[in-house]
Protein backbone atom coordinates (compact mmCIF):
# COMPACT_ATOMS: atom_id res chain seq x y z
CA UNK A 1 0.00 0.00 0.00
CA UNK A 2 1.20 3.22 -1.04
CA UNK A 3 0.87 6.29 1.31
CA UNK A 4 -1.12 9.35 0.48
CA UNK A 5 1.51 11.56 1.64
CA UNK A 6 2.64 13.87 -0.83
CA UNK A 7 6.01 13.85 -2.52
CA UNK A 8 6.88 17.40 -2.27
CA UNK A 9 11.02 17.24 -3.30
CA UNK A 10 13.36 18.57 -0.43
CA UNK A 11 15.17 21.16 -2.74
CA UNK A 12 17.59 23.89 -1.17
CA UNK A 13 16.02 26.04 -4.10
CA UNK A 14 13.09 26.21 -0.76
CA UNK A 15 15.17 26.42 1.44
CA UNK A 16 16.74 29.76 0.35
CA UNK A 17 13.54 30.84 -0.40
CA UNK A 18 12.33 29.82 2.82
CA UNK A 19 15.47 31.16 5.00
CA UNK A 20 15.37 34.26 3.02
CA UNK A 21 11.66 34.97 3.65
CA UNK A 22 10.55 33.73 7.08
CA UNK A 23 13.96 34.72 8.69
CA UNK A 24 14.42 37.88 6.51
CA UNK A 25 16.00 39.55 9.45
CA UNK A 26 18.60 36.87 10.73
CA UNK A 27 22.28 38.54 10.23
CA UNK A 28 25.36 37.14 7.92
CA UNK A 29 27.96 39.24 9.51
CA UNK A 30 31.81 39.14 7.81
CA UNK A 31 34.55 39.89 9.92
CA UNK A 32 36.59 42.89 8.26
CA UNK A 33 40.14 42.43 10.44
CA UNK A 34 38.34 45.53 12.62
CA UNK A 35 34.42 44.82 12.98
CA UNK A 36 31.93 43.17 10.69
CA UNK A 37 29.72 43.85 7.41
CA UNK A 38 26.91 43.01 8.00
CA UNK A 39 24.02 41.44 5.32
CA UNK A 40 20.71 39.46 6.30
CA UNK A 41 19.20 36.14 4.96
CA UNK A 42 16.49 38.34 3.17
CA UNK A 43 19.42 40.26 1.44
CA UNK A 44 21.59 36.99 0.81
CA UNK A 45 18.05 35.79 -0.65
CA UNK A 46 18.00 38.70 -3.36
CA UNK A 47 21.68 38.98 -4.05
CA UNK A 48 21.51 34.60 -4.58
CA UNK A 49 18.62 35.42 -7.43
CA UNK A 50 21.34 38.16 -8.69
CA UNK A 51 23.88 35.42 -8.69
CA UNK A 52 21.97 32.75 -10.14
CA UNK A 53 21.16 35.60 -13.42
CA UNK A 54 24.98 36.46 -13.58
CA UNK A 55 25.75 32.69 -13.80
CA UNK A 56 22.88 31.75 -16.43
CA UNK A 57 24.67 34.99 -18.34
CA UNK A 58 27.95 33.17 -18.15
CA UNK A 59 26.17 29.85 -19.87
CA UNK A 60 25.83 27.85 -16.55
CA UNK A 61 22.80 25.23 -17.15
CA UNK A 62 21.89 21.99 -15.98
CA UNK A 63 23.99 20.17 -13.61
CA UNK A 64 27.49 22.20 -14.60
CA UNK A 65 29.88 22.76 -11.91
CA UNK A 66 30.41 26.09 -10.40
CA UNK A 67 33.87 26.08 -8.52
CA UNK A 68 34.71 28.11 -5.80
CA UNK A 69 37.99 29.10 -4.29
CA UNK A 70 36.73 31.55 -1.86
CA UNK A 71 36.95 31.92 2.33
CA UNK A 72 34.32 32.46 4.63
CA UNK A 73 32.61 35.22 3.99
CA UNK A 74 29.09 36.86 2.79
CA UNK A 75 29.75 35.80 -0.92
CA UNK A 76 30.38 32.08 -0.29
CA UNK A 77 27.46 32.04 1.28
CA UNK A 78 25.47 33.36 -1.45
CA UNK A 79 27.73 30.95 -3.61
CA UNK A 80 26.24 28.43 -1.15
CA UNK A 81 22.41 29.03 -1.56
CA UNK A 82 22.41 30.15 -5.31
CA UNK A 83 24.50 27.54 -7.28
CA UNK A 84 22.14 24.10 -5.95
CA UNK A 85 19.00 26.72 -6.04
CA UNK A 86 19.70 27.11 -9.63
CA UNK A 87 19.97 23.53 -10.04
CA UNK A 88 23.78 23.89 -10.79
CA UNK A 89 26.19 21.97 -8.61
CA UNK A 90 28.19 23.97 -6.45
CA UNK A 91 31.81 22.75 -5.83
CA UNK A 92 34.15 24.33 -2.55
CA UNK A 93 37.94 24.15 -3.97
CA UNK A 94 40.00 23.55 -0.59
CA UNK A 95 42.49 26.42 -1.21
CA UNK A 96 44.87 24.15 1.00
CA UNK A 97 45.29 21.30 -1.76
CA UNK A 98 48.76 21.16 -3.28
CA UNK A 99 48.49 22.62 -6.45
CA UNK A 100 48.57 19.44 -8.89
CA UNK A 101 45.65 18.14 -6.92
CA UNK A 102 44.02 21.32 -7.02
CA UNK A 103 44.51 21.02 -10.50
CA UNK A 104 43.20 17.46 -10.64
CA UNK A 105 39.92 18.07 -8.73
CA UNK A 106 38.96 21.28 -11.00
CA UNK A 107 39.35 19.40 -14.09
CA UNK A 108 37.74 15.74 -12.44
CA UNK A 109 34.81 17.89 -11.64
CA UNK A 110 35.06 19.56 -15.16
CA UNK A 111 34.36 23.15 -12.96
CA UNK A 112 32.81 25.95 -15.53
CA UNK A 113 32.87 28.91 -13.95
CA UNK A 114 35.26 29.48 -10.57
CA UNK A 115 34.41 32.09 -8.05
CA UNK A 116 37.43 33.65 -6.41
CA UNK A 117 38.14 35.65 -3.66
CA UNK A 118 40.57 38.83 -4.59
CA UNK A 119 42.84 37.76 -1.48
CA UNK A 120 43.53 34.05 -3.22
CA UNK A 121 44.22 35.45 -7.04
CA UNK A 122 47.88 34.95 -6.61
CA UNK A 123 47.23 31.29 -4.94
CA UNK A 124 44.52 30.65 -7.74
CA UNK A 125 45.82 32.39 -10.91
CA UNK A 126 49.22 29.79 -10.78
CA UNK A 127 47.04 26.55 -11.55
CA UNK A 128 44.42 28.59 -13.71
CA UNK A 129 46.05 27.70 -17.35
CA UNK A 130 46.03 24.41 -16.43
CA UNK A 131 42.50 23.88 -15.47
CA UNK A 132 41.35 22.85 -19.00
CA UNK A 133 37.48 23.39 -18.72
CA UNK A 134 37.09 26.76 -16.66
CA UNK A 135 35.79 29.13 -19.15
CA UNK A 136 34.89 32.24 -16.61
CA UNK A 137 36.25 33.44 -13.21
CA UNK A 138 34.60 35.85 -11.17
CA UNK A 139 36.62 37.75 -8.71
CA UNK A 140 34.95 38.44 -5.65
CA UNK A 141 36.20 41.24 -2.93
CA UNK A 142 38.94 42.01 -4.97
CA UNK A 143 40.39 43.77 -8.01
CA UNK A 144 39.32 41.17 -11.72
CA UNK A 145 42.23 43.78 -13.23
CA UNK A 146 44.63 42.02 -10.49
CA UNK A 147 43.85 38.39 -12.81
CA UNK A 148 45.69 37.92 -16.00
CA UNK A 149 43.81 35.17 -17.51
CA UNK A 150 44.94 32.17 -19.96
CA UNK A 151 43.57 32.57 -23.62
CA UNK A 152 39.80 31.22 -23.78
CA UNK A 153 39.04 32.13 -19.72
CA UNK A 154 37.07 35.67 -18.95
CA UNK A 155 37.49 37.31 -15.84
CA UNK A 156 34.32 39.53 -14.44
CA UNK A 157 33.62 41.18 -11.32
CA UNK A 158 31.66 39.43 -8.88
CA UNK A 159 29.24 42.92 -7.59
CA UNK A 160 29.41 44.23 -11.20
CA UNK A 161 27.70 41.14 -12.35
CA UNK A 162 25.38 41.19 -10.04
CA UNK A 163 24.64 44.55 -9.78
CA UNK A 164 22.36 45.02 -13.72
CA UNK A 165 20.36 40.93 -12.39
CA UNK A 166 16.83 41.20 -11.12
CA UNK A 167 16.13 40.35 -7.28
CA UNK A 168 14.05 37.36 -7.77
CA UNK A 169 14.73 33.85 -10.25
CA UNK A 170 12.28 31.55 -10.92
CA UNK A 171 14.10 29.07 -9.61
CA UNK A 172 13.53 25.60 -11.44
CA UNK A 173 11.73 22.15 -9.65
CA UNK A 174 14.49 20.15 -8.68
CA UNK A 175 14.96 16.13 -8.04
CA UNK A 176 15.52 16.15 -4.62
CA UNK A 177 18.15 12.81 -5.12
CA UNK A 178 20.05 15.23 -8.04
CA UNK A 179 23.76 16.72 -6.98
CA UNK A 180 23.71 19.97 -4.99
CA UNK A 181 27.33 20.20 -4.05
CA UNK A 182 30.46 18.20 -4.25
CA UNK A 183 33.64 18.33 -1.99
CA UNK A 184 36.95 16.57 -2.34
CA UNK A 185 37.95 14.22 0.53
CA UNK A 186 41.61 15.63 1.83
CA UNK A 187 42.77 12.39 1.69
CA UNK A 188 46.86 12.62 2.05
CA UNK A 189 47.19 9.29 -0.49
CA UNK A 190 46.22 9.24 -3.97
CA UNK A 191 43.98 11.49 -5.97
CA UNK A 192 41.65 13.10 -4.11
CA UNK A 193 37.62 11.43 -4.09
CA UNK A 194 34.81 13.24 -4.98
CA UNK A 195 31.68 12.95 -2.32
CA UNK A 196 28.60 14.02 -4.63
CA UNK A 197 25.88 15.30 -2.06
CA UNK A 198 22.06 15.79 -3.03
CA UNK A 199 19.47 17.93 -2.12
CA UNK A 200 18.07 15.55 -0.09
CA UNK A 201 21.03 14.64 1.81
CA UNK A 202 21.80 18.00 2.54
CA UNK A 203 18.15 18.38 3.89
CA UNK A 204 17.77 15.79 6.14
CA UNK A 205 21.58 16.40 7.11
CA UNK A 206 20.23 20.18 7.98
CA UNK A 207 17.56 18.66 10.21
CA UNK A 208 19.87 16.68 12.26
CA UNK A 209 22.31 19.26 12.89
CA UNK A 210 19.44 21.45 14.85
CA UNK A 211 17.75 18.18 16.61
CA UNK A 212 18.65 18.54 20.63
CA UNK A 213 20.76 15.39 20.05
CA UNK A 214 23.69 17.10 17.79
CA UNK A 215 23.99 20.91 17.56
CA UNK A 216 20.81 22.41 18.82
CA UNK A 217 20.89 24.85 15.99
CA UNK A 218 18.28 27.50 16.84
CA UNK A 219 17.00 31.21 15.56
CA UNK A 220 18.56 32.34 19.31
CA UNK A 221 21.96 31.11 18.15
CA UNK A 222 24.63 33.14 16.18
CA UNK A 223 26.87 30.73 15.06
CA UNK A 224 30.43 31.88 14.42
CA UNK A 225 31.64 29.45 11.16
CA UNK A 226 35.11 28.88 11.76
CA UNK A 227 35.39 25.55 9.77
CA UNK A 228 36.25 26.58 6.19
CA UNK A 229 33.36 26.53 4.21
CA UNK A 230 35.88 24.43 1.64
CA UNK A 231 36.06 21.30 4.11
CA UNK A 232 33.28 19.10 4.34
CA UNK A 233 30.37 21.85 3.61
CA UNK A 234 31.40 23.86 6.52
CA UNK A 235 30.09 20.94 8.37
CA UNK A 236 26.44 21.71 7.48
CA UNK A 237 26.48 24.66 9.18
CA UNK A 238 25.16 27.34 6.54
CA UNK A 239 22.34 25.21 5.35
CA UNK A 240 21.13 24.58 8.70
CA UNK A 241 21.30 28.17 9.81
CA UNK A 242 19.06 29.07 6.59
CA UNK A 243 16.41 26.16 8.34
CA UNK A 244 15.94 27.71 11.38
CA UNK A 245 17.28 31.65 11.35
CA UNK A 246 20.11 30.92 13.30
CA UNK A 247 22.44 33.67 12.67
CA UNK A 248 26.05 33.23 11.01
CA UNK A 249 29.37 35.12 11.65
CA UNK A 250 31.93 34.66 9.22
CA UNK A 251 35.42 35.02 9.75
CA UNK A 252 36.56 35.92 6.25
CA UNK A 253 40.40 34.47 6.34
CA UNK A 254 40.94 34.55 10.21
CA UNK A 255 42.10 31.36 11.96
CA UNK A 256 44.69 32.37 14.24
CA UNK A 257 43.80 32.55 18.14
CA UNK A 258 44.42 36.14 18.53
CA UNK A 259 42.47 37.43 15.60
CA UNK A 260 39.47 34.85 16.82
CA UNK A 261 39.34 36.42 20.20
CA UNK A 262 38.90 39.57 18.90
CA UNK A 263 35.98 38.44 16.96
CA UNK A 264 34.56 36.58 19.80
CA UNK A 265 34.84 39.59 22.10
CA UNK A 266 33.23 42.13 19.29
CA UNK A 267 30.27 39.21 18.03
CA UNK A 268 29.99 37.30 21.20
CA UNK A 269 28.42 34.31 19.13
CA UNK A 270 27.03 31.59 21.02
CA UNK A 271 27.86 28.67 19.05
CA UNK A 272 31.71 27.96 17.08
CA UNK A 273 32.65 24.93 15.44
CA UNK A 274 36.26 24.26 14.41
CA UNK A 275 38.93 21.21 14.65
CA UNK A 276 40.68 20.56 17.74
CA UNK A 277 43.90 22.84 16.37
CA UNK A 278 42.00 25.32 16.38
CA UNK A 279 40.97 25.16 20.07
CA UNK A 280 44.14 24.15 21.62
CA UNK A 281 45.67 27.34 20.01
CA UNK A 282 42.70 29.92 21.25
CA UNK A 283 43.24 28.46 24.75
CA UNK A 284 46.90 29.00 24.86
CA UNK A 285 45.92 32.29 23.60
CA UNK A 286 43.42 32.70 26.68
CA UNK A 287 45.29 31.52 28.92
CA UNK A 288 47.69 34.06 28.21
CA UNK A 289 45.70 36.74 27.59
CA UNK A 290 42.33 35.86 29.50
CA UNK A 291 38.86 37.37 28.05
CA UNK A 292 35.42 36.37 29.30
CA UNK A 293 33.89 33.67 26.28
CA UNK A 294 31.04 32.60 28.29
CA UNK A 295 28.47 33.82 25.81
CA UNK A 296 29.66 30.81 23.52
CA UNK A 297 26.78 28.12 25.14
CA UNK A 298 28.50 25.30 23.34
CA UNK A 299 31.46 24.74 20.74
CA UNK A 300 31.54 21.56 18.45
CA UNK A 301 34.86 20.11 18.06
CA UNK A 302 35.57 17.38 15.84
CA UNK A 303 37.74 16.06 12.33
CA UNK A 304 39.82 14.86 14.99
CA UNK A 305 39.68 13.31 18.55
CA UNK A 306 39.05 16.66 21.02
CA UNK A 307 41.46 15.89 23.82
CA UNK A 308 39.74 15.31 27.41
CA UNK A 309 42.37 17.96 28.61
CA UNK A 310 41.08 20.71 26.30
CA UNK A 311 37.84 19.55 27.10
CA UNK A 312 37.95 20.07 30.41
CA UNK A 313 39.85 23.29 30.14
CA UNK A 314 36.99 25.39 27.87
CA UNK A 315 34.46 24.35 30.73
CA UNK A 316 35.96 24.54 34.22
CA UNK A 317 38.39 28.03 33.08
CA UNK A 318 35.91 29.61 30.55
CA UNK A 319 32.84 27.69 31.28
CA UNK A 320 32.04 26.90 27.88
CA UNK A 321 30.91 22.88 26.97
CA UNK A 322 32.93 21.44 24.32
CA UNK A 323 30.59 18.78 22.41
CA UNK A 324 32.53 16.00 20.77
CA UNK A 325 31.63 15.06 16.72
CA UNK A 326 32.89 12.49 14.41
CA UNK A 327 32.41 12.87 10.96
CA UNK A 328 33.79 12.64 7.26
CA UNK A 329 33.69 14.49 4.35
CA UNK A 330 32.20 11.34 2.80
CA UNK A 331 29.19 11.50 5.95
CA UNK A 332 27.62 15.38 5.01
CA UNK A 333 30.18 14.92 7.69
CA UNK A 334 27.79 15.02 10.87
CA UNK A 335 28.51 11.13 11.82
CA UNK A 336 27.79 10.81 15.57
CA UNK A 337 28.11 13.14 18.26
CA UNK A 338 28.54 12.89 22.20
CA UNK A 339 25.72 14.16 24.03
CA UNK A 340 25.97 12.17 27.76
CA UNK A 341 22.41 10.18 28.41
CA UNK A 342 20.12 12.18 30.00
CA UNK A 343 20.21 10.15 33.33
CA UNK A 344 24.21 10.56 32.97
CA UNK A 345 25.56 12.95 35.73
CA UNK A 346 29.21 14.06 37.27
CA UNK A 347 32.02 11.97 35.93
CA UNK A 348 29.96 9.15 34.18
CA UNK A 349 28.77 12.05 31.97
CA UNK A 350 32.42 13.39 30.90
CA UNK A 351 33.27 9.76 30.18
CA UNK A 352 30.33 9.69 27.28
CA UNK A 353 31.23 13.29 26.20
CA UNK A 354 34.49 11.92 26.16
CA UNK A 355 34.14 9.53 23.50
CA UNK A 356 33.22 10.38 19.41
CA UNK A 357 29.84 10.55 20.13
CA UNK A 358 26.43 8.83 19.84
CA UNK A 359 24.99 8.13 16.29
CA UNK A 360 21.42 9.55 14.93
CA UNK A 361 18.54 7.68 13.89
CA UNK A 362 19.72 8.04 10.17
CA UNK A 363 23.26 6.84 10.54
CA UNK A 364 23.59 3.25 10.82
CA UNK A 365 26.98 1.87 12.28
CA UNK A 366 28.55 -1.37 12.64
CA UNK A 367 32.13 -2.51 13.31
CA UNK A 368 33.99 -5.25 11.43
CA UNK A 369 37.11 -7.49 11.85
CA UNK A 370 39.63 -8.12 9.63
CA UNK A 371 38.10 -11.37 8.72
CA UNK A 372 34.83 -9.19 7.40
CA UNK A 373 32.90 -10.08 10.52
CA UNK A 374 30.31 -7.74 12.08
CA UNK A 375 31.91 -7.50 16.21
CA UNK A 376 29.83 -6.93 19.02
CA UNK A 377 28.60 -3.49 20.73
CA UNK A 378 30.58 -4.35 23.86
CA UNK A 379 32.36 -1.14 24.71
CA UNK A 380 35.42 -3.23 23.92
CA UNK A 381 35.63 -5.36 20.48
CA UNK A 382 37.55 -3.23 18.30
CA UNK A 383 36.93 -3.27 14.83
CA UNK A 384 36.66 -0.99 11.98
CA UNK A 385 33.50 1.42 11.19
CA UNK A 386 31.06 1.26 8.51
CA UNK A 387 28.51 3.43 8.58
CA UNK A 388 25.50 3.72 6.19
CA UNK A 389 22.37 6.17 6.08
CA UNK A 390 20.89 8.53 3.70
CA UNK A 391 23.52 11.24 3.91
CA UNK A 392 26.82 9.00 3.86
CA UNK A 393 28.25 8.49 0.27
CA UNK A 394 27.51 5.46 -1.38
CA UNK A 395 30.24 5.74 -4.33
CA UNK A 396 32.12 8.22 -5.42
CA UNK A 397 32.30 10.55 -8.77
CA UNK A 398 32.92 8.78 -10.92
CA UNK A 399 33.04 5.28 -9.32
CA UNK A 400 36.44 6.05 -7.82
CA UNK A 401 37.64 3.63 -5.13
CA UNK A 402 35.05 1.08 -4.83
CA UNK A 403 36.68 -0.73 -2.55
CA UNK A 404 35.94 1.73 0.17
CA UNK A 405 32.05 0.52 -0.52
CA UNK A 406 30.38 -2.95 -0.29
CA UNK A 407 26.77 -4.09 0.54
CA UNK A 408 25.70 -0.63 0.84
CA UNK A 409 28.13 0.57 4.14
CA UNK A 410 31.16 3.12 3.91
CA UNK A 411 33.88 1.42 5.05
CA UNK A 412 35.30 4.80 7.36
CA UNK A 413 39.29 3.68 7.63
CA UNK A 414 38.53 4.09 11.71
CA UNK A 415 39.13 1.82 13.69
CA UNK A 416 37.17 1.61 17.02
CA UNK A 417 34.67 0.29 19.56
CA UNK A 418 30.94 1.30 20.32
CA UNK A 419 29.11 0.65 23.83
CA UNK A 420 25.74 -1.31 23.87
CA UNK A 421 24.23 2.14 24.28
CA UNK A 422 25.82 3.32 20.81
CA UNK A 423 28.64 5.78 21.72
CA UNK A 424 31.57 5.27 19.57
CA UNK A 425 35.17 5.29 20.87
CA UNK A 426 37.82 5.76 18.02
CA UNK A 427 40.79 4.52 18.50
CA UNK A 428 42.92 5.40 14.75
CA UNK A 429 43.06 5.61 11.72
CA UNK A 430 43.11 2.50 10.34
CA UNK A 431 46.55 3.57 8.32
CA UNK A 432 47.83 4.74 11.58
CA UNK A 433 47.10 1.80 14.08
CA UNK A 434 50.10 0.86 15.78
CA UNK A 435 50.85 -2.76 17.01
CA UNK A 436 53.24 -3.45 19.41
CA UNK A 437 54.54 -7.11 19.90
CA UNK A 438 51.21 -8.05 18.33
CA UNK A 439 49.37 -5.61 20.51
CA UNK A 440 47.54 -2.45 19.68
CA UNK A 441 48.58 0.75 20.45
CA UNK A 442 45.62 3.39 20.52
CA UNK A 443 47.84 6.74 19.46
CA UNK A 444 44.89 8.89 20.29
CA UNK A 445 44.39 7.37 23.86
CA UNK A 446 48.51 8.22 24.48
CA UNK A 447 47.66 11.88 22.82
CA UNK A 448 45.24 12.49 24.85
CA UNK A 449 47.03 11.21 27.89
CA UNK A 450 50.25 13.28 26.72
CA UNK A 451 47.92 16.81 26.20
CA UNK A 452 46.87 17.09 29.66
CA UNK A 453 50.04 17.72 30.54
CA UNK A 454 50.28 21.97 31.36
CA UNK A 455 53.23 22.23 29.64
CA UNK A 456 52.24 20.28 26.44
CA UNK A 457 50.41 22.06 23.83
CA UNK A 458 50.05 19.74 20.96
CA UNK A 459 51.15 15.97 20.73
CA UNK A 460 51.00 14.10 17.99
CA UNK A 461 51.74 10.07 17.97
CA UNK A 462 53.11 7.68 15.39
CA UNK A 463 54.34 4.10 15.64
CA UNK A 464 58.34 3.59 14.27
CA UNK A 465 59.62 0.28 13.42
CA UNK A 466 61.20 -1.64 16.84
CA UNK A 467 63.35 -4.91 15.98
CA UNK A 468 61.95 -5.82 19.36
CA UNK A 469 58.50 -5.49 18.69
CA UNK A 470 57.80 -4.48 15.28
CA UNK A 471 56.77 -1.14 16.06
CA UNK A 472 57.03 1.36 19.25
CA UNK A 473 55.40 4.88 19.50
CA UNK A 474 57.21 7.52 19.27
CA UNK A 475 55.53 10.82 20.77
CA UNK A 476 55.91 14.54 18.80
CA UNK A 477 55.44 17.18 20.94
CA UNK A 478 55.04 20.53 20.87
CA UNK A 479 55.55 22.64 24.13
CA UNK A 480 53.76 25.37 25.23
CA UNK A 481 55.09 29.17 24.72
CA UNK A 482 56.99 30.07 28.06
CA UNK A 483 56.91 26.72 29.49
CA UNK A 484 59.43 23.42 29.85
CA UNK A 485 59.08 20.11 29.92
CA UNK A 486 61.62 17.03 29.47
CA UNK A 487 60.75 13.57 27.85
CA UNK A 488 61.22 12.25 31.20
CA UNK A 489 59.25 14.24 33.17
CA UNK A 490 56.30 13.26 30.56
CA UNK A 491 57.28 9.19 30.27
CA UNK A 492 57.18 9.89 34.51
CA UNK A 493 53.49 11.70 34.05
CA UNK A 494 52.09 9.09 31.57
CA UNK A 495 53.06 6.02 34.47
CA UNK A 496 49.80 4.73 36.00
CA UNK A 497 47.90 6.69 33.22
CA UNK A 498 48.61 4.44 30.50
CA UNK A 499 49.27 0.51 30.43
CA UNK A 500 52.76 -0.16 31.43
CA UNK A 501 54.08 -1.43 28.20
CA UNK A 502 52.02 1.10 26.14
CA UNK A 503 54.63 3.78 28.07
CA UNK A 504 56.20 5.37 25.58
CA UNK A 505 60.17 5.49 24.57
CA UNK A 506 60.66 7.66 21.85
CA UNK A 507 60.30 10.93 22.26
CA UNK A 508 60.86 14.10 20.02
CA UNK A 509 60.11 18.00 20.39
CA UNK A 510 59.18 19.51 17.53
CA UNK A 511 58.17 23.54 17.14
CA UNK A 512 55.11 22.48 15.13
CA UNK A 513 53.12 18.74 14.19
CA UNK A 514 53.09 19.28 10.47
CA UNK A 515 48.83 19.64 9.44
CA UNK A 516 47.04 18.60 6.82
CA UNK A 517 44.73 20.78 4.53
CA UNK A 518 41.87 21.19 6.77
CA UNK A 519 44.18 21.60 9.77
CA UNK A 520 44.51 18.30 11.13
CA UNK A 521 48.04 16.13 12.07
CA UNK A 522 49.86 14.99 9.00
CA UNK A 523 50.81 11.53 10.36
CA UNK A 524 52.37 10.84 6.64
CA UNK A 525 54.84 13.42 7.41
CA UNK A 526 55.37 13.28 10.58
CA UNK A 527 56.53 9.22 9.62
CA UNK A 528 58.57 10.45 6.90
CA UNK A 529 60.39 12.68 8.48
CA UNK A 530 61.03 10.53 11.04
CA UNK A 531 62.21 7.95 8.16
CA UNK A 532 64.66 10.42 7.04
CA UNK A 533 66.13 11.05 10.45
CA UNK A 534 64.74 14.45 10.41
CA UNK A 535 63.85 14.18 14.14
CA UNK A 536 65.89 14.23 16.97
CA UNK A 537 64.47 11.69 19.14
CA UNK A 538 65.13 10.91 22.96
CA UNK A 539 65.10 6.88 23.24
CA UNK A 540 64.88 5.33 27.01
P1 LIG B 1 37.69 14.55 6.63
O1 LIG B 1 36.92 13.87 5.58
O2 LIG B 1 38.88 15.30 6.13
O3 LIG B 1 36.83 15.40 7.47
O4 LIG B 1 38.31 13.43 7.58
C1 LIG B 1 37.52 12.47 8.20
C2 LIG B 1 38.33 11.74 9.21
O5 LIG B 1 38.68 12.58 10.30
C3 LIG B 1 37.59 10.60 9.88
O6 LIG B 1 37.56 9.44 9.08
C4 LIG B 1 38.40 10.42 11.16
O7 LIG B 1 39.57 9.67 10.94
C5 LIG B 1 38.79 11.83 11.49
N1 LIG B 1 37.89 12.35 12.53
C6 LIG B 1 36.81 13.12 12.36
N2 LIG B 1 36.25 13.43 13.54
C7 LIG B 1 36.99 12.81 14.49
C8 LIG B 1 36.92 12.71 15.92
N3 LIG B 1 36.00 13.35 16.62
N4 LIG B 1 37.84 11.96 16.54
C9 LIG B 1 38.81 11.31 15.86
N5 LIG B 1 38.93 11.38 14.52
C10 LIG B 1 38.03 12.11 13.84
Amino acid sequence: MLSTMQDDQLSLAHLLQYGARLHANAEVATWTGSGTRKSTFAQVGKRSAQLAHALRSLGVTGDQRVGTFMWNNTEHLECYMAIPAMGAVLHTLNIRLFPEQLVYVANHAEDHVVIVDGSLIPLFAKQLPEMRTVKHVVVANGDPASLEAPSGVTVHSYEELLSSQPETFDWPEIDERSAAAMCYTSGTTGDPKGVLYSHRSIWLHSMQICMSNTMRLSDEDRALVIVPMFHAMSWGMPYAGFMVGASMVLPDPVLQPGPIAEILAAEKPTFAGAVPTIWQGLLQHLDANPQDISHLREVVVGGSAAPPAMMHAFEERYNVPVLHAWGMTETSPMGSVARPPAEATGKEAWEYRYTQGRFPATVKARLVDDDGNEVPWDGESVGELEVKGPWIAGSYYGGADPDKFHDGWLRTGDVGKITPDGYLTLTDRAKDVIKSGGEWVSSVDLENAVMAHPAVAEAAVIGVPDQKWDERPLVAVVVREGQQVTAEELREFLTGKVAKWQLPENWTFVDEIPKTSVGKFDKKRLRSAHADGKLDVTHF
